[in-house]
């Protein structure tokens, strides 16, 4: 939340602000998911800011608000989701300052040590010559002050160290905060911000070297089926068993996530939508081809089957459409009676209603 908005739903206006927002969306036709209301929080609130330009840019596109776009403005947008890359760069360039301040602390120890020897030379080459006595005094005292400088040097120094290692555990911390937020708990698969972030990534650096890219999204056919007949734990049961073989069938530098609730989306970068249907067809065989068992009472689940479709990157294509492709793909092959892969670059994707 901006500081404005922050303020606004706190403030005597906050519930008539809240109901404009749900006004709005009900006439806009946009679900009331927690994440639309709070872009639609922001747009009521900060009428010029920009989400509400965004938002007012896509509506006059005729753009329908779908979970996906709103993923992607919030991550855009919205501070809070901002914030972790913002504390991981802070914390990059503190280690950086600490580590130029741990140099010149360095350097200055050296020139502290030559400086100290030099007046120790200087002492003992006065050493034998009486008259200058007074002199030697003042050398004396002025080697004893550098000793004492480089002694706190040496102090510094290691405060410095330790701090430095503290920023470096925070840091890892960090890390692994930010990996949880990519990672979906029930199947430990990327979730869908990370599939979000790195399909973003993949479409640049494939226009940028002019490379290939392929999208599949797979859904486990007749899923409401399993969970109104076993039960949703059950349910949740297929989804890990599905995840297992689609996590085994992607490796590097494939990308597989957990896109939905019984959805799961792979990127292919250097790989066509022709080149990865054998291999997403022997994927689909794979799950098929084993009988479940119900974890709890042994029961037999029967067999689960998958319907896939894939796309390839466009050269006008953003992340977006090429995700529609491929799911409008899948819903061919749910259309031709599920359990088959469909390649958006063959199939006929125009008499299909969008997904
Ligand atoms: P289709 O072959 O057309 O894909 O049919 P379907 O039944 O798989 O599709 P539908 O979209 O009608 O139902 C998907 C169901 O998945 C509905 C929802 O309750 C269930 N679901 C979504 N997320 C989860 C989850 O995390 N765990 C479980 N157990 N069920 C989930
Ligand atoms: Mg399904
Ligand atoms: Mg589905």
């Amino acid at each position: 939340m901006s500081n404005q908005v922050d303020a606004a739903i706190r403030s005597r206006e906050a519930f008539n602000l809240a109901r404009a927002a749900l006004n709005q969306m009900e006439k806009a036709q946009i679900w009331p998911t927690p994440l639309n209301f709070e872009l639609w929080l922001h747009l009521i609130c900060e009428p010029d800011g920009a989400i509400a330009q965004e938002i007012a840019r896509l509506m006059s596109l005729g753009a329908v608000l779908t979970d996906a776009m709103a993923e992607e403005l919030a991550v855009e947008h919205l501070p809070r989701l901002r914030l972790n890359d913002e504390i991981r760069d802070a914390s990059d360039h503190l280690t950086e300052q600490m580590v130029a301040i741990n140099r010149a602390i360095a350097l200055a120890q050296i020139s502290a040590t030559e400086y100290g020897r030099t007046l120790e030379g200087a002492s003992r080459q006065l050493a034998d010559k009486p008259e200058t006595g007074q002199i030697r005094h003042l050398i004396e005292t002025l080697s004893i002050s550098t000793r004492r400088v480089q002694k706190e040097n040496a102090t510094l120094e290691s405060r410095l160290d330790q701090t430095t290692e503290e920023i470096k555990r925070l840091r890892s911390h960090l890390e692994q905060v930010r990996r949880d937020a990519m990672t979906d708990a029930l199947t430990s698969l990327s979730n869908r911000k990370a599939f979000d972030d790195e399909l973003k990534r993949a479409c640049d650096a494939a226009r940028a070297e002019s490379k290939v890219l392929s999208v599949a999204i797979i859904d486990i056919d007749h899923f409401k089926r399993f969970n109104d007949t076993w039960g949703h734990q059950t349910g949740d049961q297929v989804i890990r068993y599905v995840s297992g073989l689609i996590a085994r069938s992607s490796v590097h530098p494939r990308l597989a996530a957990r896109y939905g609730g019984e959805e799961f989306a792979i990127l292919f970068p250097g790989e066509s939508a022709d080149e990865v249907t054998g291999a997403l067809d022997a994927l689909r065989v794979d799950i098929s081809s084993r009988a479940l068992k119900r974890r709890s009472t042994a029961e037999d689940l029967g067999h689960v089957t998958v319907s896939a479709g894939v796309a390839t990157l466009h050269q006008d294509d953003t992340p977006l459409t090429v995700m529609e492709r491929a799911d409008k793909a899948l819903y061919v092959s749910k259309n031709a009676g599920r359990n088959r892969t469909t390649n958006a670059e063959v199939a006929n994707l125009a008499t299909m209603p969008a997904a």
